[in-house]
Order: C-alpha cells, then sequence, then structure tokens
C-alpha cells in the first residue's frame, strides 16, 4: 500500500513542477514579447502618424467637398429665382457639418440666411478671405477660427476680428464668379467640434494633439491647446507645405527638450493642412500600456487555462482515485481467489481449449507428483495418462466438455513415480460472453481411500441385504419423514401380496400401514397403536396382533438413533401363528387330561388355591367333592382297558351335564374325580353330590352292544376362610370320600368343617 501513495505524491509535485514551470515560462514569454512589441511600436510610430494625418486630411477634406458640392448646387438653384428660405434649411438640415447658410450680394448684404437675424444685414467678407490669391474657378474659401460666429448666432458683424472665447464656427465662402450685380456669394458656417471630434475618431493615437491650419498659415482650431515650442514647429510646417508628398513626419525636439512626432499634410486641392503632434515619451508609454492591457487579458486567459488543466487533473485524480480503488478491490479479489485455490486440498488445474496446463496449484503438485513449473504447458494427459481408461472413454469426454456441459467421472491415472492411482475427475468448461470456450477448469480428488471406502461400504451393504432379504420376518424401515428406506420380500409374503420390495421402497411408509391395517382383526387399533409407537420413540418387542385371517403377527418397534439423533424406525412383523399353536397345544397337555380333555390334577389344584384365595378376600363358601368309581377294577377286567377308557369318558359326560359354568371337573389320577363348586354351600354341594351319584347309576354305557354300569362314592366338604390352607379343605373331602367306601359304596359322605 505503501508504494502507490510514494507514486501519487510523485505525481502530484510532478505536476505541480510542470504547472509553475509552464507559468513561468509564459510570464517570460510575455515580458519577452511586450518588449518587442513595444519595440514595435516605437518603430511603428512613424507610420501611425503618418497613417493618422493621411486619413485626417482625406476625410476633413470629404466633409469639405461635401458642403462645396451641396452649397454650389444650391447657388445653382438660385440663378433667376427668388430665394426660398426652405431650401436653405434643407441643405442646412442634410449637412451635420453645417451650422448656417446665408446669401450676400456682391455689396454685402445679406439676402437670406438660415439665421433669420441677420438677414437685411451689410458686411464686408474680406477679412474673412485668405490673404493669398485663390485659383482660378469655383472654390471653397475658408475664413478664420470663430469668425462665422455671428452668422449662425444673428450676433451683430461688428465684432469682427475680435477672439470669441467658446469654440465657435468657421466661415466657408462659396464665390461663384458671375458678371455684375448676378454675382453671388454664399456664406456658410462650418462646426469647429464637429471637424475635431472627426480627427479625434480617425487618429489612432490617442495622446496625438491635432491641429487644422489654413492654407496660408493661419491656425484654425485644435485638439488640445499647444504650448510655445508646438506653436514654433506649427509654424514653421505652414510656412513650408509640401504639396508633393501625402504626408511629412518628423521627430523634432522643442527648445524645453521635449522629443516630439510631428507629421503633417496639406489637402492637395482643398485651402487646408494638419499637424499631428506627440510626444515620443507618451507614445511609448501609450504602446506599454497598451500592451499591458492586452497582456493582462492574455495572462489572464492563462492562468484561467491553467486552473482548468489544475481542476482537470484534480478531477482526473479524484475519478482516477475510485478507479484505483477499484483496481485495487479488483486486485484483492483476484488474490483472495487464487489463495483460495492455492489453499485448496483439491488439485485444480486451469487448461486452455487445447488441454495445455496454464495454471495449477499445489495440491495438483502433491497429488501427481509434478511440479507446477513442469505442468505449466503440457496436457494432463502427457504427465499423468496410465492407459488403463479405453480411447471411447476419452472421446465420450472431451466430447462432453466441447459441448460446452461438465463432465465428472472416476479414472485410474499415474503418478510421475509410477504408481496408479484413483482419481475422481470434475471438468469444467468456461465461456467467453459469445458462449465460445477459453478455458477448462478441472478438479481432481485423489479417489483411492474413498473407493475403498466406498467397496467396504458396498460390502457391508450387501452383507445387509443377506440379513435383511433372509431374515426370519418382515423387515420395514422408515426414515424420520416417514419414507420407507429398507424392505425385504417377506413383507409381500406375510401380507399375500405380488410385487417387490424396489416398487415400494422411497414410498411413504403410510401407505404400507394402512394396508397392513386392513388385515388386522382391528383395523383402528393397530393405526392408533403405530401412531403411538412413532410418538413415544421406545423400543417395544414381542407386540402380538391377530389378523382377519386368524393368524397372529409379532411386531418389534425399534427406533433407530444415529449418534443419538434419531433417525427412522424399524418394524419387524413375524407370523407366530404356529408358535401360538404349539404353545396352547403344550399348555393343553400340561394343564388337561389327554383321555377325557378336562382339567388335570395340577389345574384343579391352582383352581382351588385361586378359589381360597378368593375367599379368604371376599369371604363365603365353596364345595370340593371327591368322586371315585366303585370296583372299576372290574370293569377293566371284564371290557378291557379301552371299555374302561371309553367308560371314564362317559362318566366325565354325564358329570358335565350337571354342573355350572364356574364349576370345575378335573381328573386326578385313574378313575378319580374332584370338583370344585365355587359359591355353594352344604345343601347346594350334598345335592349336587346326590345327582351325580345318581346320574351315574342311572346311566350306563353302551358299550360293544353291551351295557357297562357304574356307580361311585363322593366325599363332601365345604371349604371356607377358617381353612388355613386347601389341603385342610382336601383332606376333609378325602376323608369323606374313604367314609363313603367305608360305608358300601355308591354312596354321597358329607365331612365337616373344623369349625362345626
Ligand atoms: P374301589 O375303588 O371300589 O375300592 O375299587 P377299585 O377297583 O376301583 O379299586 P382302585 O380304585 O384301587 O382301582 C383302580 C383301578 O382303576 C386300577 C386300574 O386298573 C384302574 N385304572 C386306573 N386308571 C385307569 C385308566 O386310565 N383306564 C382304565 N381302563 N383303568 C384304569
Ligand atoms: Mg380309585
Ligand atoms: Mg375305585
Amino acid at each position: 500500500m505503501k508504494k502507490p501513495r510514494l507514486r501519487h505524491l510523485t505525481a502530484n509535485i510532478a505536476f505541480a513542477v510542470v504547472l509553475i514551470l509552464c507559468l513561468a515560462l509564459t510570464t517570460l514569454a510575455f515580458i519577452h514579447q511586450t518588449y518587442t512589441e513595444i519595440q514595435h511600436h516605437s518603430i511603428a510610430r512613424f507610420s501611425i502618424a503618418e497613417r493618422d494625418v493621411a486619413s485626417i486630411v482625406r476625410s476633413t477634406g470629404q466633409s469639405l467637398q461635401d458642403v462645396d458640392g451641396k452649397l454650389a448646387a444650391l447657388l445653382d438653384s438660385l440663378s433667376g429665382k427668388s430665394v426660398r428660405q426652405d431650401i436653405f434649411q434643407h441643405v442646412l438640415d442634410n449637412a451635420p457639418s453645417l451650422r448656417s447658410i446665408s446669401l450676400i450680394d456682391p455689396q454685402g448684404k445679406i439676402l437670406s440666411s438660415t439665421t433669420a437675424s441677420n438677414i437685411g444685414r451689410v458686411f464686408d467678407p474680406a477679412p474673412w478671405l485668405p490673404s493669398s490669391p485663390p485659383p482660378p474657378g469655383d472654390w471653397l474659401r475658408i475664413g478664420p477660427a470663430h469668425a462665422g460666429r455671428d452668422l449662425a448666432d444673428g450676433v451683430p458683424l461688428s465684432d469682427n476680428g475680435k477672439t470669441t472665447p467658446n469654440p465657435g464656427f468657421i466661415p466657408i465662402v462659396l464665390d461663384r464668379s458671375a458678371a455684375g450685380d448676378e454675382r453671388k456669394i454664399l456664406i456658410a458656417t462650418l462646426d469647429l467640434a464637429y471637424l475635431l471630434r472627426q480627427a479625434t475618431d480617425i487618429a489612432a493615437t490617442p495622446s496625438a494633439r491635432i491641429s487644422f491650419l489654413r492654407a496660408d498659415g493661419l491656425r484654425l482650431c485644435d485638439t488640445r491647446p499647444a504650448d510655445a515650442g508646438l506653436l514654433m514647429i506649427e509654424r514653421e510646417i505652414s510656412k513650408n507645405w509640401q504639396h508633393d508628398k501625402t504626408a511629412v513626419v518628423q521627430e523634432q525636439e522643442t527648445i524645453d527638450e521635449r522629443h516630439w512626432v510631428v507629421a503633417h499634410a496639406q489637402h492637395p486641392t482643398l485651402p487646408f493642412g494638419v499637424i499631428w503632434a506627440a510626444e515620443r515619451d507618451e507614445l511609448i508609454a501609450e504602446a506599454r500600456h497598451s500592451m499591458q492591457r492586452s497582456n493582462m487579458t492574455v495572462m489572464l486567459l492563462i492562468l484561467a487555462g491553467m486552473a482548468c488543466a489544475l481542476f482537470g487533473y484534480i478531477f482526473f485524480r479524484l475519478s482516477n482515485r475510485g478507479e484505483r480503488e477499484r483496481h485495487l478491490q479488483a486486485e484483492a479479489k483476484r488474490h483472495l481467489l487464487e489463495s483460495t485455490l492455492n489453499a485448496c486440498a483439491s488439485a485444480i488445474i486451469i487448461t486452455r481449449p487445447d488441454g495445455a496446463i496454464e495454471w495449477a496449484n499445489p495440491a495438483y503438485s502433491a497429488l501427481t507428483g509434478y511440479n507446477i513449473a513442469e505442468s505449466i504447458g503440457h496436457n494432463p494427459r502427457d504427465l499423468t495418462k496410465s492407459g488403463i481408461q479405453s480411447k471411447g472413454f476419452y472421446a465420450q469426454m472431451w466430447q462432453t466438455i466441447n459441448s460446452g456441459q461438465v463432465w465428472r467421472g472416476e479414472l485410474v491415472n499415474r503418478r510421475k513415480d509410477g504408481n496408479l492411482y484413483d482419481e475422481f475427475l470434475t471438468i469444467s468448461p468456461a465461456t467467453d460472453a459469445n458462449g465460445a470456450i477459453q478455458h477448462f477448469i478441472a478438479t481432481k480428488e485423489d479417489f483411492t481411500e474413498r473407493k475403498a471406502a466406498r467397496e467396504e461400504l458396498e460390502v457391508a451393504h450387501s452383507h445387509l441385504n443377506a440379513v435383511v432379504e433372509n431374515f426370519p420376518g418382515a423387515l420395514v424401515m422408515e426414515d424420520t419423514s416417514g419414507q420407507i428406506v429398507l424392505i425385504n420380500q417377506s413383507i409381500f409374503d406375510l401380507l399375500g401380496l405380488p410385487g417387490s420390495n424396489d416398487y415400494i421402497l422411497n414410498r411413504p411408509i403410510y401407505q404400507l400401514m394402512v394396508f397392513i391395517s386392513q388385515a388386522a382383526e382391528d383395523s383402528q387399533a393397530f393405526m392408533n397403536r403405530i401412531e403411538e409407537l412413532r410418538t413415544t420413540t421406545r423400543p417395544v418387542f414381542g407386540e402380538e396382533i391377530i389378523f382377519k385371517d386368524g393368524r397372529w403377527i409379532e411386531r418389534d418397534f425399534i427406533p433407530i438413533r444415529l449418534h443419538s439423533k434419531l433417525i427412522g424406525f424399524l418394524y419387524i412383523y413375524r407370523d407366530i401363528s404356529q408358535k401360538k399353536r404349539h404353545a396352547r397345544e403344550l399348555w393343553q397337555l400340561a394343564t388337561s387330561d389327554p383321555l377325557t380333555g378336562i382339567p388335570n390334577r395340577r389345574t384343579f389344584f391352582e383352581h382351588i388355591e385361586r378359589e381360597h384365595a378368593r375367599l379368604t378376600r371376599y369371604p363365603g363358601e365353596a364345595a370340593i367333592l371327591m368322586v371315585d368309581i366303585d370296583h372299576f377294577k372290574q370293569i377293566n377286567d371284564t371290557h378291557g382297558h379301552a371299555g374302561g377308557d371309553v367308560m371314564l369318558c362317559h362318566i366325565v359326560r354325564q358329570i358335565r351335564k350337571l354342573l355350572r359354568e364356574p364349576d370345575t371337573l378335573a381328573r386326578l389320577g385313574g378313575e378319580e374325580f374332584a370338583i370344585l363348586l365355587p359359591e355353594t354351600n352344604q345343601e347346594g354341594a350334598l345335592g349336587l353330590a346326590e345327582r351325580v351319584r345318581k346320574v351315574l347309576e342311572d346311566t350306563p354305557l353302551n358299550y360293544n352292544g353291551t351295557q357297562i354300569h357304574a356307580t361311585a362314592s363322593v366325599g363332601v366338604t365345604i371349604m371356607t376362610p377358617q381353612d388355613t390352607n386347601t389341603d385342610h379343605a382336601l383332606s376333609r373331602a378325602d376323608h369323606a370320600l374313604y367314609e363313603a367306601k367305608n360305608k358300601g359304596r355308591n354312596r354321597v359322605e358329607l365331612a365337616l368343617t373344623e369349625a362345626e
């Protein structure tokens, strides 16, 4: 940042120096120019004086000739006619240099005049006429200055010759020489101020003094009063008018040592001359002043120009500053981008459209083993090609990138040391505004480890697939958005559906759950439970669902977490109908008698224990009956063991007919049965015992064409809360049965409780 600042400071100083130098050179140039001009002007002053004098003489002469012409025309118009005052006035109006016109006869009597008070007066014009004889013919005569005042103002003529204090008029006399009384003389007065004003206007030198003199040397008027020295010079000149020259210019010194530039000329035909005089020092001062004024103007213009240059420079610098800042920002951005690319862990190269490397980052060197210098200008193909990819592979790649599309792919390349590596390559074409490809940008990543990891993942995936597909159950996994992310074929088997897991993968699990719910016995409960499980997100195993077709389905619900973050749910459905059947059978075997199907001894004891517990909570009574078939051995002996078995079943059927729903008939073993009668008192128990005895006695079994008769002895007891355990009650019932046997069989005996 320091260097550009120093450069700008230097530029500013250089500009200031150039500006000052320009100013100094311009000033010097103008001083020189002024000096030269003044010198030149001094030399030119003679020609200026000459030109001024000639111009004044010519101009004044024209004015006088104009007057002469007008007066001559007037005089001609008067011959033989009465004098008309209005014509006089008309001529006067058209000749601005004239103040008055009067007509006199040869005796000097004023016949007519534009000054009415003069008419009738008599005067002698002789004093006004020049002393030297005029040229022959018509001519204009000029009188002494102020002498025409009377004619113009109408003052008495008697004061002729007296000096008039104020500027007055010059009389002009036009005398047409005619014979006798016919002679007419016109006297007009010329405005002195007019003459002087005209001369001043013509003169290019303001300091010049201009004098009009009559041809005979009489001074008529001047623009400024002359001092004694000049008057002497004038007098000398008027004595020696030089008619052959237009103008004569001299430098003369007066007795008071003043230097004058004097120019003089006499009109070639009219009787007057002009003397132009200017002091030499004044002329020089005037030239200097004029030069200074014009130089000042030029100087101001130059200063303005320089100020504009300065402002322009400042404006340029200011606008340039913005441009510079933008440039610096762009430079910083470019630097940042390059640093980023250099710091990038991925190898990056920028190539020309033909593939030659223009730029590469350090990661490229690290990946390929070629340093940046030896990579630039080379085609990556020449550096890292392994020969493993086919020509078609590269042709397809070039076709893609040349059509302006991005190419991505994996390939095997060779490092500088000859080792192969897996590379993931991305090539992006960079185009200009017209879409023409200018560069290719290639990003290369060492894919070796990732490829190995990917292969590992693929192996793990195939393991998982094997497990999933061979899993003894239907598996469904959903992600947190409710999409099915894993499923196996068993789900279709479970639902009896044709289809494949590919079809259902990535579809909403809700649809599948609705489908499953329709197979379930309680569809609504199924859906509610699913909703509940997904809300509570706790694993639940072995939930059983009964399907409408009678199958038992078991469900495990397992929320899946990754680093304690929930990522989905796994549902496992298993058909457990077979297992259920086996269980039921086992249960049946364990709890009932295989021959008669009624509860076995163990079940009976469970029931009696349960009843005893109930009695302890809700005091009441229950009856226990022990039934033993009389002389069963004989039935076996007579009808065989099979006949005995049929008889046992027949006995069970008969007894069951007499029992209520809550009553339990159990086979305790052999031909010995027990009956539990809940909420039954002694009377009820004895009644039922009698009915059992009676029904067996009265209902023989028809077996193989013969009737088999059997009787039974029954022991009865009542179990109450007073029985501390069931053994007491059971032993009482046994005891009663023993009594019945002893007392002759086919009878009922009651065993009293301890309280009785
Ligand atoms: P009583 O009870 O009147 O004293 O004479 P009993 O003949 O019935 O004598 P006991 O109760 O001692 O004999 C029971 C007999 O029942 C012995 C056995 O042969 C027979 N028995 C036991 N279990 C079965 C069985 O499952 N099937 C058949 N058919 N007979 C059985
Ligand atoms: Mg027995
Ligand atoms: Mg018996």
